[in-house]
């Protein structure tokens, strides 16, 4: 019997990188982690790169002999199209790394390269929440928010390798919307990120008249609060927490609203420890029916799906991986 296909997946991160095989149907082998160590400078980033490409490899068993490819996915800032890393806030210091090139030339395989967003949602298009579809929509709800679109099979890059910065819908004004790291105002991620999310419980908390669980474990955890905890309290009926929940859906089904009107996509999947609360997204679907195009949203007999991200951190190396299958498939 012949055997599947099999690519390698990188997935570069500002703390670690981490690595698998993958075969032709999606399945991934033993993963390895590294330290990234950006600290060490770029060249040795590189070869970082190379060794837990070769672990991943000796974790399943192979040789290169055995790989038909490697996709590698790193943090933006990069040029998708030059296969190199820009910029990258989460890589300092590292500048004009050129990444995909050093990769095939120390493998002498097809290397294919991706931002870390577009990677998950390639990987969760492939074998996850949007398996199945021809189109497909990623918010990966995190420290940011990230995003990821897939059109009739191909995630969409840009111009200038920005598409899918989901993070980036503009659903305030730029006049008097929060400040997003872009420097720009009235950004989603400003709004709906973990920290966003926290962020917008101490003001509600301070504003909130009447006992609530919320301020009580604010004061009692010193100050310490996170975006589980919001949920948490929301889950158990906690009013203040539960309209900062609220709120937030109301925030991530503006953008989904305006991707629905931009790409009409079969599903919008919502990636990150925040989307694993069924009724969170099932919220988010209330307000996409009330406020989205009524024709995909309602009126079709198949609207546009809310569902959940199924690859968790493991869809960086797997969608990575899948763009490496996509470059051994093309023409
Ligand atoms: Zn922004």
């Amino acid at each position: 019997m012949a055997t599947l296909p099999k690519y390698v997946g990188l997935d570069v991160g500002g703390t670690t990188m981490k690595a698998a095989v993958v075969d032709d149907a999606g399945k991934a082998f033993l993963s390895v982690v590294m330290d990234t160590n950006t600290t060490d400078g770029q060249d040795v980033g590189l070869e970082t790169m190379c060794e837990t490409i070769r672990r991943a490899m000796a974790a399943a068993k192979l040789t290169l002999a055995d790989i038909a490819a490697i996709g590698v996915a790193t943090p933006g800032l990069g040029d998708i199209r030059a296969g190199v890393i820009i910029d990258p806030p989460n890589l300092k210091p590292w500048k004009d790394v050129p990444v995909r090139d050093h990769i095939a030339k120390a493998f002498g395989k097809p290397t294919a390269y991706q931002n870390d967003a577009n990677a998950a949602a390639v990987g969760e298009f492939w074998v996850g929440g949007g398996r199945g579809t021809r189109s497909m929509v990623l918010f990966t709800l995190g420290t940011g928010v990230g995003g990821g679109i897939i059109v009739d099979g191909r995630v969409i890059e840009g111009e200038h390798s920005h598409g899918g910065e989901l993070g980036h819908l503009r659903i305030d004004l730029p006049d008097r919307g929060r400040l997003c790291g872009c420097g720009s105002r009235g950004c989603l991620e400003a709004y709906a990120s973990a920290s966003a999310v926290t962020r917008r419980a101490r003001e509600e908390m301070a504003a909130w008249r009447g006992p609530t669980a919320l301020k009580a474990y604010y004061t009692a955890n010193d100050d310490e609060l996170t975006a589980k905890v919001i949920f948490d309290l929301a889950e158990r009926g906690d009013e203040c927490a539960r309209k900062v929940v609220d709120d937030t859906a109301f925030y991530l089904a503006m953008g989904a609203c305006s991707v629905i009107a931009t790409v009409d996509p079969e599903v919008i999947v919502f990636g990150g420890g925040m989307a694993a609360a069924d009724w969170f997204r099932a919220k988010i679907a209330e307000y996409v029916v009330r406020y989205g195009l009524p024709y995909p949203v309602a009126k079709s007999t198949t609207p546009v799906r809310i569902a959940f991200a199924e690859l968790g951190s493991d869809a960086g190396f797997i969608g990575a991986a899948a763009c490496a299958r996509m470059l051994t498939r093309k023409g």
